[in-house]
């Protein structure tokens, strides 16, 4: 086959082979179009000459000069995950937990204090407790439900809160609107985890258009390893504002951390990006169906999914979030079963693998013990309810996880 190379230099080389595959001179054409962004992949950029090398960095906008602030496939990655977003701006992190160090990091001086849901990702919860009191910042757990106690918290000294809808492990969906007009009233700064939601479920900058025109966060990470990837099989997390300064001030820390992310992840999350909302349409239906189906059965105390009307934050979901409720529910198995039978239900599962993360194509069971990982308490009493179990409901044929659960019960009788 004849291989129509442009003459665009000498093929036949006078160098050695080693200088002449790095130096080549062979330049493919311009006028490529294709549907996937091209992988590009550098940590030397090449400057065309020692005067561009010279030439001050842009202050704002996009400069090429190494690997690591970005290449021509993260800036398309950054710029889609904003439009997600709603935003304006994006950076990109090497995972979700990295995006929260880089925001309570980029945000927060000693002597400041961080509020923080008591049901915040377990991570953040780590960060917080460890990281940022070794630096001399403070912080108080407070009950997203409770807007007055809440209010009663913040502080000259609070410098930061983290938001989470729904949070962690039991869903309970925040009085965001609530806690946002506190926040906004004293100029506190906002950053919600948005992983949940992903940008789909509400808009981050604008959580209820109607009730409360212009109320939002002022920051919107996500773990981009959830929804956008879509695969369960990279990490890479986000942080997005409409706010210029706020961007740089993010940057700023990026560059301190030295954050990067690997091409090749990238690529996958655009990969992700064009299916997201029709997995996140397809794994919500799925998990409201075989939640409902959980509430019902007789060994379950109570199922927590923010769709569920006796679940805790109901009516701030439906204020909020009405057409949207992800992928996760967690049952409460009724107290009789202790927590080794319920550890043999989730091991007698075929169709649900153990393990964390979740939006992935598999479906995930994960038993709990939030006994250690809470300050105000839980939703229930000993009595009312027992060990729980967080389901992530992947892309399987949803009758065939249905069958799995049941005969996972038949089991947990036996
Ligand atoms: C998974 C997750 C993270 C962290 O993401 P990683 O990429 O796994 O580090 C942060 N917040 C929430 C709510 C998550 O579910």
């Amino acid at each position: 086959m004849a291989v129509p190379f442009p003459a665009s230099g000498n093929l036949v080389s006078k160098r050695g082979p080693s200088t002449e595959q790095i130096h080549h001179p062979f330049r493919a054409p311009d006028g490529w179009e294709a549907v996937a962004v091209p992988v590009a992949k550098a940590s030397t950029v090449l400057f065309k000459n020692t005067a561009e090398l010279h030439r001050p960095r842009a202050q704002d906008g996009i400069s090429y000069r190494y690997g690591l602030p970005g290449t021509p496939t993260t800036y398309t990655l950054a710029a889609r995950i904003a439009t997600l977003e709603h935003a304006e701006h994006c950076v990109l992190t090497p995972s979700g937990l990295a995006a929260i160090t880089l925001t309570s990091l980029a945000f927060l001086q000693p002597g400041d204090e961080v509020l923080v849901p008591d049901n915040v990702y377990g991570q953040n919860r780590h960060i917080t407790t460890g990281l940022l009191t070794r630096l001399g910042i403070s912080h108080r757990f407070y009950d997203p439900l409770d807007v007055p106690a809440f209010e009663a918290m913040l502080s000259p000294r609070t410098k930061l809160v983290w938001l989470e809808a729904a949070g962690s492990i039991t869903l309970e969906f925040p009085d965001l609107i609530g806690l946002l007009t506190a926040c906004r009233a004293r100029g506190v700064l906002t950053a919600l985890d948005n992983t949940w939601g992903a940008g789909l479920a509400f808009n981050a900058f604008e959580v209820a258009p109607d009730l409360a025109p212009g109320l939002g966060a002022d920051l919107s990470m996500q773990a981009l390893t959830k929804f956008p990837s879509g695969g369960a099989d990279l990490l890479m997390g986000a942080v997005c504002t409409r706010d210029a300064a706020l961007h740089r001030q993010l940057v700023a820390m990026h560059e301190f951390l030295g954050h990067g992310v690997g091409q090749n992840d990238v690529e996958a999350v655009l990969r992700g990006l064009p299916s997201i909302v029709l997995r996140y349409r397809a794994q919500d239906a799925a998990t409201r169906d075989l939640a409902r189906w959980m509430a019902a059965r007789p060994e379950i105390a109570r199922v927590l999914h923010p769709a569920l009307p006796d679940s805790p934050g109901h009516a701030h979901w439906r204020r909020v979030s009405p057409d949207a409720g992800g992928c996760l529910f967690s049952a409460v198995f009724r107290p009789t079963y202790d927590a080794r039978q319920v550890d043999a239900f989730v091991d007698a599962l075929r169709c649900f693998g153990i393990g964390y993360s979740w939006a992935g194509p598999m479906s995930l069971a994960v038993p709990y013990d939030l006994s250690r990982s809470r300050s105000l308490g839980l939703p229930w009493s000993a009595e009312e309810g027992g060990t729980l179990v967080r389901f992530a409901i992947g892309l399987e044929d949803v009758e065939d996880l249905r069958a799995d659960l049941a005969q996972a019960f038949e089991v947990l009788k036996g």
